[in-house]
């Protein structure tokens, strides 16, 4: 079948040949890598390699530390709070979506710790269905860092510019967009993504975060701590072995199938813009975010009728095109197009929606 999954999402084939090669024995050592010490050699060569693949696909400058952790992007929504509040103990949250709401949410559940008020809302697009970006909004005042969520992979929109912060440290979820083109790591204090979208599976959670805010606090819990995790180079307790193995083979797969992150970003582009062109001209169908504020990753669109889209989710689903539903909150359908999705099948899901489109108007 062909996956459409928001996340976990379609890995590739490359890696999954490799990972049944190596199933049993890797590299010749005798063991799986499910079976391995997380102090072992082995291991110890994976999780290098892995990060220094990342580093070099993304180009982060050395003063930024990368640390392999788990939780999801969910247990970010606490820890950079408890470690990046400053004098202010306050964050100020761009509300795009479910994610960013869950992020604000969890914020504010600090106030009790603090005794005041953690979190403000810089701006929102709420009123409108998340469907696009909010721009030219005022930084608050009093706040340690401002929050966003890069691209919002339930209502498909993603930031083209990031928001000029004023100097104010600037700290972002990438779960569903990072990898998919080249960032400039230098403009974040913190960048964040769950593995199990564009990175590999599930269970494995990337912090990027400049260094110098790496603060030791007693106070903060261990496994809550930058510091603790920073300075055990991410095993102070046992990190998710095979999940960051999976994630070296993903970083292999895309220096081998397409050298850099701008190559790769290209023919992302291109998928988008295949799927988009006909969402634009269809009778039938049409894409729900904003046009300039359209994501790479996730495209949701609707009929209009939620019959007919259930019809067509049906319909796909007879054709081998699976997980197209759009996310239970909003309805209609949504394509996530992840890295791992080849051109030719964006094609294929575009001839589908023509012969349903046909169809329909019979
Ligand atoms: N942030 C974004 C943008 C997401 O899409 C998701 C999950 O899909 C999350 C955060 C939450 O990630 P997790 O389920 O790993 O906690």
């Amino acid at each position: 079948v062909l996956n459409f999954s928001a996340g976990p999402s379609q890995l590739p084939e490359y890696v999954l040949e490799k990972i049944k090669d190596q199933m049993m024995d890797y590299e010749k050592c005798g063991q799986s890598v499910m079976e391995m010490s997380h102090r072992s050699q082995e291991f110890k060569g994976i999780i290098e390699k892995t990060e220094k693949r990342l580093r070099k696909l993304m180009n982060i400058p050395d003063n930024y530390k990368v640390l392999f952790l788990q939780g999801g992007g969910s247990l970010q929504f606490t820890m950079i709070p408890v470690n990046l509040f400053g004098e202010n103990k306050k964050a100020a949250v761009v509300n795009t979506g479910a994610w960013s709401k869950k992020a604000a949410a969890e914020l504010k559940r600090l106030e009790w710790i603090y005794g005041h008020e953690t979190c403000v809302i810089a701006a929102s697009s709420e009123e409108d269905n998340f469907s696009y970006i909010p721009k030219d909004f005022d930084i608050p005042e009093g706040i340690d860092y401002l929050y966003i969520c890069e691209n919002n992979t339930i209502y498909g929109t993603k930031y083209k510019k990031l928001p000029d912060t004023k100097g104010v440290k600037l700290v972002a979820d990438l779960s569903s967009c990072i990898l998919s083109e080249p960032v400039n790591v230098s403009d974040y204090a913190l960048i964040f993504a769950g593995a199990q979208k564009n990175m590999g599976i599930a269970g494995l959670t990337v912090v990027i975060i400049r260094e110098d805010l790496i603060k030791k606090d007693d106070r903060i819990p261990a496994m809550l701590s930058y510091y603790v995790h920073a300075d055990k180079e991410s095993m102070y307790n046992t990190p998710p072995t095979f999940s960051i193995y999976v994630m070296g083979l993903v970083l292999e797969w895309i220096e081998k199938e397409f050298g850099t992150l701008e190559k790769l970003g290209e023919i992302n582009r291109k998928k988008a813009d295949l799927l988009y062109d006909y969402l634009d001209n269809s009778k039938v169908f049409k894409g729900t975010a904003a046009k300039e504020d359209r994501s790479l990753m996730n495209v949701p669109f609707v009929t209009g009728d939620k019959n007919l889209d259930a019809e067509f989710i049906d319909f796909a689903k007879k054709k081998g095109f699976v997980n197209i539903k759009g996310h239970r909150s909003v309805g209609g359908m949504r394509a996530s197009i992840y890295n791992a999705m080849p051109y030719e099948a964006v094609e294929k899901l575009v001839e589908c929606m023509k012969e349903f489109e046909k169809g329909v108007l019979g």
